[in-house]
């Protein structure tokens, strides 16, 4: 169960995004905006990067960071942090790892919901733990108590969480959420809260923290991106919050990783963090006319399209869509024949089980999504 990383195959994600420019194909697999991201962050940076410092900033982050994060959660969540309970890191996949190197001790078992983001199963593995899958099945991918409940040993440590979660574009709700900090509770479980998509989300639905779940704040380790909230996904700036007691062995982890982010990076998300509410709400909005705009070019080229509550993406359902074939090879197909990089979820699962589903990432412009689909009504 301890992978050895020479002989792991690339992420999907950098395999499909190859095979995308080796194709000159239309990129919607990897998850990225083709916009620019916001002009005022980007002039705050590059001034930052003029004016300095550039030499290391302390370890866990830039102070004006720390501060800014503990102000953004507790005013669009109402979430209390303290500056001790925040650790900024290089990107939300660092913020993982170091929340897993912290915290899990080799034997341990973590539980994941499948289909999980692509690193967390290498990453479980690698600090030594056992993982534990609990499947969730599409169209509605529900999370239940006892499907959670099933899956707990003696051995289980830790929760591995994303909500909403990417892939399957699922916002769990609060009914899901409270059952999953009551197992957390009664088995003494730490959860590490993924939450990167948390202003990524539709239809007015907001997205609401484990941490403030009922007995969480003390055993949750959320984690956030500040690449997602302002559609700068190279900038790899993340953060892990929560309780001091659990945020300090993460950021003793996260020295021995990266040590440090670029503080100019980290300076202008500060002032981006204090945009407020209605920018993030906003940001939201566009994103799901994007979601509308793929989805129902996707329906009327005859593709089963399934909901999206949040994240960049949407999926397809291939057998729903008259299509037999597995996801794997009609992404293949449709990259290398028609010219549309997608993602086949059995990349998301250890056992696939959901065989005929592909993500599309609809975070690009109305004229980049018109023509994919009708690229994709050709692939039909
Ligand atoms: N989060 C991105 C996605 O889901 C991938 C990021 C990466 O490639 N490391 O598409």
């Amino acid at each position: 169960s301890h992978p050895v990383f020479t002989d792991m195959p690339t992420t999907v994600f950098e395999v499909m995004s190859g095979l995308a420019r080796q194709h000159d194909a239309i990129n919607l697999g990897q998850g990225f905006p083709d916009a620019p991201g916001p002009e005022a962050l980007r002039r705050l940076a590059a001034e930052a990067v003029l004016n300095g410092p550039n030499q290391y900033p302390p370890s866990r982050g830039v102070p004006a960071l720390r501060e800014a994060v503990v102000e953004h959660y507790r005013r669009l969540q109402q979430v209390n942090l303290s500056v001790d309970g925040v650790v900024v890191t290089s990107g939300a996949t660092e913020a993982i790892a170091a929340a897993l190197f912290a915290h899990v001790s080799p034997g341990d078992e973590v539980l994941i919901f499948e289909p999980a983001y692509d690193a967390y199963r290498p990453l479980i593995q690698r600090a030594g733990g056992v993982v534990r899958a609990v499947a969730l099945t599409a169209p509605t991918w529900r999370l239940t108590e006892e499907a959670i409940e099933a899956a707990v040993t003696p051995a289980t440590r830790m929760v591995l969480f994303n909500n909403p979660l990417n892939p399957a574009a699922r916002m769990f709700d609060t009914g899901e959420i409270a059952a999953l900090a009551r197992v957390c509770v009664r088995h003494d479980l730490i959860a590490v809260s993924d939450e990167v998509w948390e202003h990524i989300v539709f239809d007015g639905r907001p997205h609401r923290s484990l941490l403030s779940a009922s007995g969480m704040a003390e055993r949750t380790i959320k984690i956030g991106s500040a690449g997602k909230m302002f559609g700068l996904t190279g900038w790899k700036v993340g953060f892990a919050c929560g309780a001091p007691e659990l945020i300090t062995p993460v950021a003793k982890a996260h020295q021995f990783l990266t040590f440090t982010t670029a503080p100019n990076l980290q300076t202008a998300v500060a002032a981006g963090l204090g945009w407020g509410a209605d920018w993030f709400r906003a940001q939201g909005d566009d994103l799901g006319r994007s979601r509308d705009r793929l989805g129902t070019a996707l329906k009327a080229e005859g593709y089963a399209v399934t909901p999206s509550e949040g994240t960049y993406f949407l999926c397809v359902d291939l057998a729903a869509s008259g299509l037999a074939l597995p996801d794997e090879d009609f992404c293949r197909r449709i990259v290398t024949e028609f010219g549309v990089a997608a993602i086949p979820l059995s990349a998301f699962e250890a056992t696939p089980i959901t065989r005929t589903v592909a993500r599309l990432c609809f975070a690009k412009s109305d004229a980049v999504l018109d023509q994919a689909a009708e690229r994709l009504g050709r692939a039909r």
